[in-house]
């Protein structure tokens, strides 16, 4: 008898029909001789609505009050699924995140779990409950309520997987797998086998939304085989795993966009030691993520400084970056979030030569100018105008390809 763990996020968990899918789903998993923990999203749409209330009551809603406002949503889904599974003749028991309890550091709206304490599950599992856990919530020091960021179901899944040292975690959503890009863009998207973690983690950082980055973190650092399947099928799915010889033969296996991209530039920085870190301090002050950051040549000792944050943080970069930008004799700051990434990635770039100026290339002929580009090992990203995603996505998944089966 095994461990599986299973997610399910808020496309399948829309409305009772299907959370009734859901239900079904686990007890076969049970019936199959397996313990089973279901993490459950909130209904698709739900976390947006909470947000959007938040957003009503105060323009800069307090922290704390918003983590516990928009974990609410899983409390619904989590109770329900488990009140199903109950009426069709199974012991059940759902927890939420401090019910259980899943520790997460201070940092609101994105905290990292630093601990799960797996006693009262194993307990449970032992009188043979299917247990269900609200994906997306901790619960700090202080007994304050925080939640995971965005999409961050899929990290209480893996996280909760590596704690029990389960088989297995499941990732079930609306598509069957990891593509080579995001099929609901492209649909000549191929769905991929078997990923690496590295390129896995790659794509999750540079917007595929299909899994959340953290996930695939702690998936790597505690070797969790996850599975991505569709919740409305039973086709295979994608494995993400360990690198094997066989991944290595493609040089790029996917193109991924974020749209979540604001740029900003500070104008005519004196160049001298000491004012990036001006510039930036204060951002990391506040939790804020920089992204991509280039610095242009200085002339006459003056540079322009630019960088990327996410757009929900732009309101609260400006003002810092403002503050900042006059103390330092900077000329002015420039906003532009009409701005994409877009990102190719591949785990043959290291053996490869020839990949960026062919993604270049690619951008020019259709007439997109890159306005920043960034590399690391094994991803290329630029940035260009938003408008430009859905081509820039189309015709860099021809250019390399993508849509054949290599080898
Ligand atoms: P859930 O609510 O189940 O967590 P998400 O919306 O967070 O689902 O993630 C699934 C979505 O991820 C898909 O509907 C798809 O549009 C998007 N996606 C982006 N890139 C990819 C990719 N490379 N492969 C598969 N799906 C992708
Ligand atoms: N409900 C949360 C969100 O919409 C978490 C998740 O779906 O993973 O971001
Ligand atoms: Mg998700």
């Amino acid at each position: 008898m095994g461990l599986v763990v299973q997610k399910y996020g808020g496309t399948s968990v829309a409305d009772l029909e299907r959370i009734e899918n859901v239900a079904r789903r686990v007890i076969k998993e049970k019936e199959s001789g397996n313990d089973v923990v279901v993490v459950l999203s909130a209904m698709a749409g739900e976390t947006d609505r909470l947000i959007n209330l938040a957003q009503q009551a105060a323009a800069d809603p307090d922290p704390r009050e918003y983590d516990a406002l928009i974990s609410t949503g899983e409390q619904v889904t989590v109770t329900l699924l488990a009140m199903m599974l109950k009426r069709l003749g199974y012991r059940a028991r759902s927890f939420l995140g401090h019910q259980i309890k899943i520790n997460t550091d201070r940092a609101f709206k994105k905290a990292r779990i630093v601990k799960i304490d797996t006693r009262k599950i194993r307990e449970e599992l032992k009188k043979g409950a299917i247990i269900v856990v609200a994906g997306f919530q901790g619960v700090d020091e202080e007994n304050n309520i925080t939640t995971l960021g965005r999409g961050g179901s899929d990290t209480s899944a893996v996280a909760l997987a590596a704690a029990l040292k389960a088989d297995v975690c499941e990732i079930y959503t609306d598509v069957d797998g990891v593509y080579t890009t995001d099929p609901n863009i492209y649909d000549k998207a191929r769905r991929l086998d078997k990923i690496s973690y590295d390129e896995m983690l790659e794509m999750a950082r540079a917007g595929a939304k299909v899994l959340h980055p953290r996930s695939v973190e702690l998936a790597k650092k505690f070797e969790v085989p996850v599975y991505v399947k569709s919740s409305f099928s039973d086709a295979n799915g994608t494995l993400v795993t360990k690198e094997d010889k066989d991944m290595e033969k493609e040089v790029v296996s996917g193109v991924t966009y974020d749209r979540d991209q604001a740029k900003i530039t500070v104008v005519n920085v004196p160049d001298r030691p000491g004012i990036a870190a001006r510039l930036f301090t204060p951002l990391a002050e506040h939790n804020i993520m920089v992204d991509m950051i280039i610095q242009n040549a200085s002339v006459d000792s003056l540079t322009d400084l630019t960088f990327t944050v996410s757009r929900k943080d732009v309101k609260q970069a400006s003002i810092l970056v403002q503050d900042a930008a006059k103390d330092i004799g900077a000329a002015n700051v420039v906003i532009d979030d009409s701005v994409a990434k877009i990102s190719i990635i591949g785990v043959g770039m290291v053996s490869h030569s020839g990949v960026a100026a062919k993604m270049f290339t690619t951008l020019a002929k259709e007439g997109i100018n890159i306005e920043m580009i960034s590399t690391s090992e094994i991803k290329i990203s630029c940035v260009v105008k938003a408008k430009y995603t859905e081509l820039a996505v189309m015709v860099l998944h021809d250019a390399f390809e993508l849509e054949k089966q290599k080898s």
